[in-house]
C-alpha cells in the first residue's frame, strides 16, 4: 500500500454530509498537502447529488457502493464497502468521524485490514514525514501523542478540532462505484426509531443544553427542553442522568458519550468532571447553571448564573421571549 493520500469515510445527515465529515474532508486535504496524494470519500450510501457534495468539501474521488440500503450505517455492510474502497485507494491514513457509528467502524476495519487504529483524536499532525495521533487519555485528564509502524492507519476524530473547506460547487472530482460482497451482511435493519423530541440531532446542534444530576429527576429535563425550543436547540446530559435512567443514553455527552461542539453550550446542574468536559470542551461558549459557586464547570465556562435551574431557566426562556417581543423577531 502506498503511503500517499487521506481516505475520509463520511457519514451522511438528510442527505448531505455531516458537519464532522465535511471537517474530515478540510483535515485531509491539509494532510495531503504535505504528503500528497489524493483526498478520497468512502460514502456507501451516497447517491450523485451527496457525492457531488462531498467533491464540492474538498472530495478528489467519492467512492459508493450505490446502495441506497446503505445510507444508514450498518456494520458488516460499511465494513465490506468500505474495506474495498480504502484497498483501492491504498491511502496513508483513514479518517473516520468519532460518532457512534464511527466508533463502531474504525476497529472492525482496521483489523479488516492489518492497520493500527487511534480512536477519539483531537489532532492529527506529521511529523518528520510521520503521522501523529493526538488523543485524550485517563479520562481526559491527559493527551497522548502516538505513532504507528503499520502502512495504513485508521483514525477516528473528534468534532470541533478541524475547520471544513468553504464549500465550492466548481471543484472537479470522480465517482466511483465499488462491488462488495453483499453477503457480507449477516443482519437487516428491519426498522429505525428516533428518540423522542431528538428534533434536532445533538452532534449538529448550535445550541446544546444539557441537564446533569442537579436536574433531581426526569422532569428536569422538560424544563430543559422548553429552552431548547426557544434556541431552537438540543437536549443532552451527563453520564450520571442516562444511568439513573432519566434520559436516554443517547443524549449522554462525554468521553464515553457523544462530543458536540455548538456554538453555545449550557450546562445545567453539571459539576464538569473531566470525563464530561471531553465530550464538550471545545463549545464555542460555554454557560454554567449550577448552585455551586465552586463547581469546577465555572473553569471552563465564559459566562455562568449561579443558582437554582428551577429559577434562573423559567426566568431565561421568559426573557428571551420578552427581547423577542420588543425586537418583533421570530425564533433565533
Ligand atoms: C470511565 C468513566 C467514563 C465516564 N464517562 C462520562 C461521560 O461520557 N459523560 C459524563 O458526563 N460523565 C462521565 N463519567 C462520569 C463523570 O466522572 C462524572 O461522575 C459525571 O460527569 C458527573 O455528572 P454530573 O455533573 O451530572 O453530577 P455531579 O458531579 O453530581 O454534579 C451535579 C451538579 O449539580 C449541581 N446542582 C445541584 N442542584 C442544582 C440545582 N437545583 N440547580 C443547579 N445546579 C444544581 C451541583 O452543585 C453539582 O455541581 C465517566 C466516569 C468514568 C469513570
Amino acid at each position: 500500500m502506498s503511503l500517499r493520500g487521506v481516505t475520509v469515510v463520511a457519514e451522511l445527515a438528510a442527505g448531505t454530509p455531516t458537519g464532522l465529515s465535511r471537517e474530515l474532508l478540510g483535515l485531509a486535504r491539509r494532510l495531503v498537502a504535505e504528503i500528497g496524494g489524493q483526498v478520497c470519500a468512502a460514502c456507501p450510501g451516497a447517491d450523485e447529488a451527496a457525492a457531488a457534495e462531498l467533491i464540492a468539501y474538498g472530495a478528489d474521488k467519492v467512492y459508493t457502493a450505490g446502495e441506497p440500503a446503505l445510507a444508514e450505517y450498518d456494520s458488516d455492510g460499511w465494513t465490506a464497502c468500505v474495506a474495498v474502497a480504502v484497498r483501492e485507494a491504498g491511502p496513508a491514513a483513514v479518517l473516520i468521524g468519532h460518532t457512534t457509528s464511527g466508533a463502531d467502524l474504525a476497529p472492525r476495519l482496521a483489523f479488516r485490514l492489518g492497520a493500527a487504529v487511534a480512536t477519539g483524536c483531537v489532532a492529527i499532525t506529521l511529523e518528520s514525514g510521520v503521522l501523529r495521533f493526538t488523543r485524550p487519555c485517563y479520562g481526559g485528564n491527559v493527551r497522548e501523542t502516538i505513532s504507528f509502524n503499520t502502512a495504513l492507519k485508521v483514525a477516528t476524530v473528534r468534532g470541533g478540532c478541524y475547520d471544513a473547506l468553504q464549500h465550492d460547487p466548481r471543484r472537479a472530482g470522480e465517482t466511483i462505484t465499488v462491488a462488495f460482497d453483499k453477503t457480507a451482511r449477516r443482519a437487516r435493519v428491519l426498522e429505525r426509531q428516533r428518540d423522542s423530541g431528538a428534533d434536532v440531532r445533538l452532534e449538529e446542534a448550535r445550541v446544546v443544553i444539557a441537564g446533569g444530576r442537579g436536574l433531581d429527576g426526569p422532569e428536569g429535563f422538560e424544563v430543559l427542553a422548553e429552552l431548547a425550543r426557544e434556541l431552537n436547540g438540543a437536549v443532552g446530559a451527563s453520564r450520571v442522568p442516562c444511568d439513573l435512567g432519566w434520559c436516554p443514553h443517547s443524549m449522554q455527552i462525554g468521553l464515553t458519550g457523544k462530543t458536540v461542539t455548538p456554538e453555545l453550550y449550557i450546562a445545567v446542574g453539571i459539576s464538569g468532571a473531566g470525563h464530561h468536559m471531553a465530550g464538550c470542551g471545545n463549545a464555542r461558549n460555554i454557560v454554567a447553571i449550577n448552585t455551586d459557586a465552586e463547581a469546577s464547570i465555572y473553569k471552563d465556562a465564559r459566562w455562568g448564573v449561579v443558582g437554582d435551574y428551577r429559577k434562573v431557566i423559567p426566568a431565561l426562556v421568559e426573557a428571551i421571549r420578552e427581547l423577542r417581543a420588543t425586537q418583533g423577531r421570530g425564533k433565533a
